[in-house]
Order: C-alpha cells, then structure tokens, then sequence
C-alpha cells in the first residue's frame, strides 16, 4: 500500500509542469530559488512584473495545504518579499493563488501569483 502510494506520487510528480521547471527540465525565466521555492516569469504576464512563485514540494494546490506541508507556504511568502524587494515593488503589489476549477487553476502544483509594477486597481474577479 505505501509502494502504491509512492509511485502514484512520483508519477504525478513527473507529469507537472511546474516540477519539469523546477528540474530544469523545461526551460524558464528564473528570478528566485532557494532550498524550498523556485519563482519564474509567467509566460503571459498579466501586469508589468508578473511571477510565479512555487514551492519545490509537489503541492496539488491550496486546498492540499495540511499542518505537516504548510511549510511550504510560509516559505513561498518569505520569498515572495524578497523578489518583491528585488523587482522593486516598492509601491505594492498582488499575490493571488487559484484553487480547482472555480478558482480558475490550469496547472496543479500549488503557485503563487506575484503581480505589480502598475497600480492594479481593486480585487480581480473576471467571468
Ligand atoms: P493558474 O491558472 O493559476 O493555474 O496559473 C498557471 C499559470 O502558469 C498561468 O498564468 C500561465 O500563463 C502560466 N504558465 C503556463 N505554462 C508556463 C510556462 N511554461 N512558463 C511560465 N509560465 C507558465
């Protein structure tokens, strides 16, 4: 049963799009990485500074988040105020996660918008 387990995981692992980027496998616009978090540009930016910041762990998305991975979060958001800094966001900036279908979510592996450089206005709810 724990063999089971396993292998589902690491299939699941090697199907994701943002686990192939973090291997270096796919290439992409690094600007962070650190032991627990890779963040990269997304490939169509919805604002001036427009990154996706993932932890290294294989997460479904926000609803997988539990006690024993919630780590992983925290560590998004510690990055997240270092690329901020680094991008020079100084005015502000969004940080949007979606989640199963009525969040919008297209790719499967928990990851963190981090959108600014313009002012964006109010809350974003589109559709
Ligand atoms: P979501 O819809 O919240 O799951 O966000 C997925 C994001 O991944 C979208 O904003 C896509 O533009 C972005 N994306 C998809 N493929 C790539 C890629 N190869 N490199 C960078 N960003 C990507």
């Amino acid at each position: 049963m724990l063999c089971l387990v396993i292998l589902n995981g690491v299939r699941e692992m090697s199907d994701c799009l943002f686990c192939r980027i973090i291997t270096g496998e796919i290439p992409s616009q690094k600007v962070y990485e650190d032991d627990y978090v890779f963040a990269f540009r997304d490939i169509a930016p919805q604002a001036p500074v427009h990154i996706l910041v993932v932890p290294k762990e294989h997460i479904s998305s926000a609803a997988a988040l539990r006690p024993e991975n919630s780590d992983a979060a925290a560590k998004c958001f510690e990055a997240i105020a270092i690329i901020a800094e680094n991008e020079g966001l100084r005015d502000g900036f969004r940080v949007i996660t979606n989640s199963g279908e009525h969040g919008g979510q297209t790719v499967f592996h928990l990851h963190f918008h981090l959108m600014g450089g313009k002012g964006l206005g109010s809350m974003l709810v589109v559709g």
